[in-house]
């Protein structure tokens, strides 16, 4: 369809501000990324919907997006419209032991309030800062604990932008995987049950995790956490550092000095920087290891 149509119809059926040729290094934490040809973020559920039936509509390709905290744009774009779910959409209500969280919330922000109203459940999330949309999907998990551990439902869009409940099960959860990381569903919201906990323990749980968490991750530079799953057994980390790679560096993207599993944008790296250190890091573990190493982070675009 025409580009002007698309626009056009664009700004005259949402509501909500609509973005042009928005950059995404400002939407990820890794600060890399090309243009979004269209960009919202919905200010309600009512327009997140909209967003869907008019992608749809106009056949352009739609793409959902959380904090950007586990993305690879690349430097070429994302064509069609990019969704971010933030926040319009970030309620928290608690209701016993019981969470419900928008899928714009952030996850350190509901382990804050779950820890102050005494629930169990999150502490482990201390210091992830993704987005609860963000984090059902890539069943975000640290300590041997996962967003699966606590979740009981949620409500999410299908391709037509009708809601639909999926309990646990539905969801299919797996180490950092869901069955929904191949579309075509757009969290809305998740229910948790949490059990009921000691506050001040809950409390010590978190900032030990969040301690262990700055002792051993790099701070200061822009990363997206971990680049690959831990190959069962083992951790990418210690294969990537074994193969030699600690502090590698393609462009302005380096192989962390701190963690080997980081890598971090020393200021204006490209995907494409890092891109070809993946490849290389691949390279060198397959050769000394035998190992295939496979991507936590997704790559967009
Ligand atoms: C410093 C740092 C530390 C980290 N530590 C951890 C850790 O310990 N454990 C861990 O598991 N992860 C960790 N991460 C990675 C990241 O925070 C998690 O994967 C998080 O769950 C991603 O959430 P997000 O909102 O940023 O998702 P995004 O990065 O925005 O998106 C991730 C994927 O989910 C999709 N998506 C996002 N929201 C929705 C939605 N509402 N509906 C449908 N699809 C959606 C996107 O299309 C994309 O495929 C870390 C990242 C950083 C930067």
């Amino acid at each position: 369809m025409n580009k002007t149509v698309v626009q056009h119809t664009l700004q005259s059926k949402l509501n909500t501000k609509l973005l042009i040729g928005e950059p995404m290094h400002k939407h990820t934490s890794w600060r890399i990324g090309g243009e979004a040809e269209y960009f919202v973020e919905p200010t309600d559920l009512t327009e997140l919907q909209k967003c869907i039936v008019l992608a749809n509509e106009l056949q352009i390709p739609l793409t959902v997006i959380g904090n950007g905290t586990n993305l690879l744009v690349l430097d070429s774009g994302i064509q069609g419209l990019v969704v971010k779910i933030g926040r319009g959409l970030d309620h928290i209500k608690i209701d016993k032991t019981t969470i419900t969280a928008g899928a714009g919330a952030l996850l350190p922000v509901l382990a804050r309030r779950a820890m102050e109203k005494g629930l169990a459940g999150f502490a482990w999330s201390a210091g992830i800062p993704g987005s609860i949309g963000g984090a059902v999907i890539m069943n975000a998990g640290a300590y041997g604990a996962s967003i699966s551990d606590v979740i009981q439902a949620a409500l999410v869009l299908d391709q037509d932008g009708q809601l639909r409940r999926l309990n646990k099960e539905q969801m299919g959860f797996g180490y950092r995987t869901s069955a929904l990381q191949n579309g075509p569903w757009v969290v809305v919201e998740a229910v948790f049950n949490c059990l009921p906990g000691d506050k001040e323990a809950i409390k010590a749980q978190m900032d030990e995790n969040n301690a262990k968490r700055k002792a051993v991750q790099p701070q200061g530079y822009p990363n997206a956490g971990s680049v690959f799953k831990n190959p069962p057994g083992d951790s990418a980390g210690r294969l990537i550092e074994l193969a030699g790679c600690k502090g590698l560096k393609v462009g302005n993207a380096q192989v962390s000095t701190h963690h080997a599993n980081w890598i971090v944008n020393l200021g204006g790296a490209t995907a494409r920087d890092v891109l070809s250190l993946i490849d290389i890091i691949k390279g060198r573990v397959k050769e000394k290891f035998d190992v295939a190493l496979q991507l936590e982070v997704r790559v967009l675009g």
